[in-house]
Order: C-alpha cells, then sequence, then structure tokens
C-alpha cells in the first residue's frame, strides 16, 4: 500500500536565506513531485529491482535531464545551484532514479553539448531533455574501472565509419538507452568519445542482475562486436581522457547535492520515528544515546549543506577545481552512509523494511560510495591536489 510521504526538510543554519525565490521555487515542484509520484511506487520497485519507466516523462517535465543545458537546445538554461538542488530532491526519494537523471544530463547530454558538434547537438539535445531519446555512457571496463585510461575499447578507421569494438560493464541506463556515449581509444591510442545508437549492427546490452544496490535502476553492459559507427557521431571537439573526465566532474558535483538528500530522509525519518516510539515509558528521542546520534547527524548534515552551497558559487562562476568536487562527493556520500546506517538502528526491526526508505538508502549508496569514482580514489585526488604527489600508480 502505497505510504504518504511526511518528508520535511532539516535547515538548521538557515540556509534557505541563501537560495534565491527560483531556487526555491525549483526546489518545492521536484519536491513536490518527488512526494506525488515517486515516493508512492519506489520501494515497490527496489524489492522488485525493477526501473520505474513510467517517472521517464516527469522526470524530463521538472527539468531533470539536463537543467544547465541552453534552452536553444532544450535544456532548463539553469544554474548549477538549481542543477545541485534538483539532484537532492530526486536522491532523497531514491539514489537510482537520480542516478537516471544524472546519467542523462551529465554524462549524455553534457558532453554532446560541450564537446558535440552543432549538428550533433541539434539532432540529439532537444529529444533527450524531453526523455523521447535516453542515453546511457560507456567508460567502465571489465578490467578497467579506476584507471579508465587503460581500456581496451577501441575504433579503427574504415573510410566513411569507424569499427568499434569492446565491452563496457556496469553502464546506469544501458538496458533501455536508445544512445550510448562511449568513449575508446583510436589507432594512436588517444580516447574518443562516439555517439552509439541502438540498433546499429553487433551492439547488445545485456542488463546486470543480482544487484542488492541501486535495484530501482537499471545496469547493464555495453558490448560492441565489429559495430560500424558513422564518422559524424564521433564527438569532434576533445581528445583524451579529460574528455570522460570533464563529464565525471558535472555528475560528480550532482552527487554532490544528492547524497546530502539521501542523508537528510534519513535523518528525517529517524526524528520523527523516535519522537513517537515509546520504550520504558518515554519516546525513545529522550534517550541520550539517541540524541547523540541526531546531533552528529544535524551537524554533519549542515556542514554538508554549507560545503556543497560554497561548491555550488564557485561552479557558478566556474571556478570548481575537479578536486574541490572530489571532496564533496566523497565528504557528502560518507554523511550520508554513516547517517544511514546509525538512522537505520534507531528505528530497531522496523529499521530493515520497505516501510521506511533507509534500508533502501542505506544499500543504495554502497553503490554511490563506489561509482564515479571509489571514496578511496577520491582521497587520493584530495591528497595529490594539497601535495603535489600521484600516489595512484
Ligand atoms: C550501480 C553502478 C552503476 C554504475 N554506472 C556506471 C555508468 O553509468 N558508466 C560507467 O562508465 N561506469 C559506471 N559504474 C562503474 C563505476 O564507476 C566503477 O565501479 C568504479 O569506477 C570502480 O571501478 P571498479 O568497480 O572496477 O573497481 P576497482 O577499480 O577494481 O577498485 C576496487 C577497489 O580498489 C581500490 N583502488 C583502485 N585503484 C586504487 C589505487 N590506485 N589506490 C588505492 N586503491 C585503489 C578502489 O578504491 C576500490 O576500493 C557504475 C557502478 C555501479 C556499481
Amino acid at each position: 500500500m502505497a505510504k504518504t510521504d511526511l518528508y520535511e526538510a532539516p535547515d538548521y543554519y538557515l540556509l534557505d536565506e541563501l537560495l534565491t525565490d527560483e531556487h526555491k521555487l525549483i526546489r518545492s515542484s521536484v519536491r513536490d513531485w518527488v512526494k506525488k509520484e515517486l515516493s508512492p511506487i519506489i520501494e515497490d520497485y527496489a524489492q522488485k529491482a525493477e526501473f520505474p519507466s513510467q517517472l521517464l516523462k516527469g522526470l524530463a517535465e521538472i527539468g531533470a535531464f539536463g537543467p544547465t543545458i541552453p534552452v536553444e537546445y532544450g535544456g532548463a538554461g539553469l544554474d548549477y545551484m538549481s542543477y545541485g538542488i534538483i539532484m537532492q530532491e530526486l536522491e532523497r526519494g531514491d539514489s537510482g532514479i537520480r542516478s537516471t537523471a544524472s546519467v542523462q544530463g551529465s554524462l549524455v547530454m553534457y558532453p554532446i553539448y560541450a564537446y558535440g558538434s552543432e549538428e550533433q547537438r541539434k539532432k540529439y539535445l532537444p529529444k533527450l531533455a524531453t526523455g523521447e531519446l535516453m542515453g546511457c555512457f560507456g567508460l567502465t571496463e571489465p578490467d578497467h574501472g579506476s584507471n579508465p585510461g587503460g581500456m581496451t575499447t577501441n575504433i579503427k578507421d574504415a573510410g566513411d565509419h569507424y569499427i568499434l569494438n569492446g565491452a563496457k560493464m556496469w553502464i546506469s541506463n544501458s538496458p533501455f538507452a536508445d544512445i550510448a556515449v562511449v568513449w575508446a581509444k583510436d589507432e594512436e591510442g588517444k580516447i574518443r568519445g562516439l555517439i552509439v545508437e541502438r540498433g546499429m549492427e553487433g551492439f547488445t546490452t545485456p542488463t546486470t542482475h543480482n544487484k542488492w544496490s541501486l535495484r530501482a535502476s537499471a545496469t547493464g553492459e555495453l558490448v560492441f562486436d565489429h559495430v560500424k559507427v558513422p564518422k559524424e557521431n564521433l564527438l569532434p571537439n576533445v581528445a583524451g581522457i579529460k574528455g570522460p573526465l570533464g563529464c565525471l566532474n558535472q555528475a560528480r558535483y550532482g552527487i554532490a547535492w544528492g547524497a546530502l538528500g539521501a542523508a537528510m530522509d534519513c535523518y528525517d525519518t529517524a526524528l520523527r520515528y523516535t519522537k513517537e516510539r515509546e520504550q520504558f515509558g518515554r519516546p525513545i528521542a529522550g534517550f541520550q544515546l539517541q540524541q547523540k546520534k541526531l546531533a552528529e547527524m544535524i551537524t554533519e548534515i549542515t556542514k554538508g549543506q554549507l560545503l556543497v552551497w560554497r561548491l555550488g558559487t564557485l561552479k557558478n562562476e566556474n571556478r570548481a577545481t575537479p578536486a574541490q568536487i572530489s571532496m564533496a562527493k566523497r565528504n557528502s556520500v560518507e554523511t550520508a552512509i554513516t547517517i544511514a546506517r546509525e538512522a537505520r538502528q534507531m528505528l530497531g526491526g522496523m529499521g530493515i523494511t520497505g516501510e521506511y526508505p533507509i534500508m533502501r538508502h542505506m544499500m543504495n549508496l554502497e553503490s554511490v560510495i563506489t561509482y564515479e569514482g571509489t571514496h578511496d580514489i577520491h582521497l587520493l585526488i584530495t591528497g595529490m591536489d594539497i601535495t603535489g604527489l600521484d600516489a595512484f600508480k
């Protein structure tokens, strides 16, 4: 049975005062949509391990697909603070649904906008913004995850087209995507981006099953067996690892905001539950141990909110560095996963059920802490940034 979503966002330091009226309007429309369309069904879809594809139209309508892409290409032309807010509200609902929007906006629309030709922009972006076309992003390979530069997927020049061979795995949205932005090495060993379309001969997208995390998000492989990709599908304006890393920067920025949404939902749920639940004749929120957990949660959430707000202002000014984005992604996910684990215990036995969103958030966050750069890799990025020494190899 669908449950009522009683979510009230914590704002301990009155950070709303730092947002414009437009930001608040965007937030309330996404929040209303999440409460009405997502919350009532998400638990069921997560339990079934099915992607709720009926949400795609609504996601497009609330502007979740490519919010920062200019209006002339079908985007909403919003600033980065708005983008962060949208991701936070969506992930408050479910990390898997936020992932679908992140991939579409940051990993598919962004590279076509930033690295594509004018023809590619006009052909794909408006349809991606409305959800008429859905996309996925193929970087990770079976043998190259944290080290994507080692990829073996490759293209060979064959006159008016390229021949693409190789395989990608762990690809969000792949089972239903109409197009894939794929990163492959050319004959000189340079990483290039290509738009591969479903239906091209030799291109298949097997679904990945048996996930305990992001169960309401569709994940799969991309397999390329001598796929003929027309030359006009190559992204002309980027070569090298900076292509995919530029996209990841966009997506990681969104995750920095998004993961805090999951944290805020867990905190809000635990606060409400412990004020209502009585043991030993009084609400458990009155016990010191429970208050310690709640106090630490709101402290970490508030610190995270300040960090991403500042990151948003830097991003709007085009001054946010990749290392600053790494720090925020890492901090927000750590905050969220720690809060989810604590909050789950505060609900006792009820915490393991689908009656409450906490266990689902907790399991989802195990993917969020791994994808778009693992927790440890982001730490090494910070380490390299402050010391100038590369500890990766
Ligand atoms: C649900 C889900 C969805 C995903 N969606 C996408 C997608 O849409 N597109 C896409 O391209 N990818 C996607 N990914 C892949 C994701 O980005 C990778 O899983 C991630 O980059 C880690 O790669 P790996 O799993 O191969 O782990 P590995 O790289 O094998 O890492 C394993 C462990 O080793 C550690 N490690 C690796 N190198 C070092 C080092 N130098 N020093 C110290 N420790 C190190 C890592 O931190 C990690 O703890 C997704 C993953 C998941 C789980």
